[in-house]
């Protein structure tokens, strides 16, 4: 039997998370703009833009300390960091795009390495996407085999009805769990009409198509006549929710200091400089090439999947105007 929460029902849900001591992050408008934050209560949660930066700051920070160390008489001693206290998450009101992420990422993150810092926040986060009424433009999700109502990647997924109130089906046992724990706040019943998902005006892209051209054409004039102009910034790969490369750093001195692990990008030019100075991708448009080849083709060579869930924030938050989703479009209408 299909299950309703009313608005403030949900945010009522919120305040009881938040109670029993659970992390819970969501939309919140911080300044003038939505950003995943931790809610504090109900009240914090605005669903009416899609937030500017992507939900993988949740499992995968910006920055975090992997270990420490400290040399004491003479001997270096080494203190890891305690994964155990890593809180139980709910990510609440993530759209398609969002919330469809981490089951791209749990491929690389749970490969040959076992990414324990990553894993750890995924076993103790439940996810709670929701259908995406809102949109812009610059959204493709569709292309890219999503949709504004995939469940893919939610424990719990939410729609939104026209009377307000929102449809919910529990998609995992973590949802199942969460509905349970607060069955007072749900009732069972089909509900209002939902409200109309968001049009997008990128048509379905022939994902096979893009990835045989992108393995006959790794030289190519398109690489410079679209590439050229980046500037290198990483702003596309820092807002991506499905990027993922990361850099480990020592900071401190040869006796006190901190394992760090932070964001890298391959749109960085030192990205793959190598010791010896000479650097494979030594212009910005091959660096340009990976991101796609990476996202289009070598992901899913290695996973079966595409590293690109449609947000379109590298598209809006891109300082010379690269339109990841045009070039897509080009490339699926190439005839060679
Ligand atoms: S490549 Fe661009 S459109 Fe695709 S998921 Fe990343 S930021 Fe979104
Ligand atoms: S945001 Fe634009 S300019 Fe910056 S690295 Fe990405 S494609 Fe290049």
């Amino acid at each position: 039997m299909p299950q309703i929460i009313t608005e403030q029902n949900l945010r009522n849900l919120i305040d009881l998370l938040v109670k029993e001591a659970k992390l819970v992050v969501g939309p919140k408008l911080s300044g003038s703009v939505v950003l995943y934050e931790p809610l504090t209560a109900g009240a914090d949660l605005t669903l009416d833009a899609l937030p500017r930066r992507s939900s993988k700051e949740l499992f995968f920070p910006i920055c975090e300390d992997i270990l420490s160390y400290k040399r004491e008489n003479g001997a270096m001693k080494v203190k890891d960091v305690d994964r155990s206290k890593f809180p139980e998450a709910v990510l609440i009101g993530a759209p398609p795009c969002d919330a469809g992420s981490p089951a791209i990422l749990d491929a690389v993150m749970s490969w040959d390495y076992k990414d324990e810092f990553y894993l750890e926040r995924r076993r103790k986060s439940t996810i709670v996407g929701i259908a995406c009424t809102k949109g812009d433009d610059a959204c493709f999700c569709r292309a890219v085999g999503l949709a504004p109502d995939a469940e893919a990647g939610s424990d719990l997924f939410l729609t939104p009805l026209k009377d307000g109130s929102y449809a919910c089906n529990a998609v995992t046992e973590k949802g199942q769990a969460l509905v349970a724990a607060h069955q007072n706040l749900f009732a069972e019943g089909a509900g209002a009409e939902p409200k109309p998902f968001v049009d997008q005006a990128v048509a379905k892209l022939d994902l096979v198509k893009i990835k045989k051209w992108l393995e006959e054409h790794f030289e190519n004039p398109l690489w410079e006549k679209i590439a050229d102009i980046c500037v290198g910034c990483g702003a596309c790969a820092f807002i991506c929710p499905a990027c993922h490369c990361f850099d480990i750093n020592d900071e401190g001195s040869t006796d006190d200091g901190v394992r760090r692990k932070h964001w890298d990008a391959c749109g960085f030019a030192k990205f793959t400089n190598h010791a010896s100075g000479h650097n494979p991708r030594d212009v910005q448009n091959k660096r340009y090439r990976n991101r796609i080849m990476h996202k289009f083709k070598y992901y899913d060579d290695k996973f079966g999947k595409t590293l690109c869930t449609g947000c379109g924030r590298c598209i809006r938050a891109c300082p010379v105007g690269i339109d990841i989703a045009e070039i897509l479009e080009t490339i699926n209408t190439k005839q060679d």
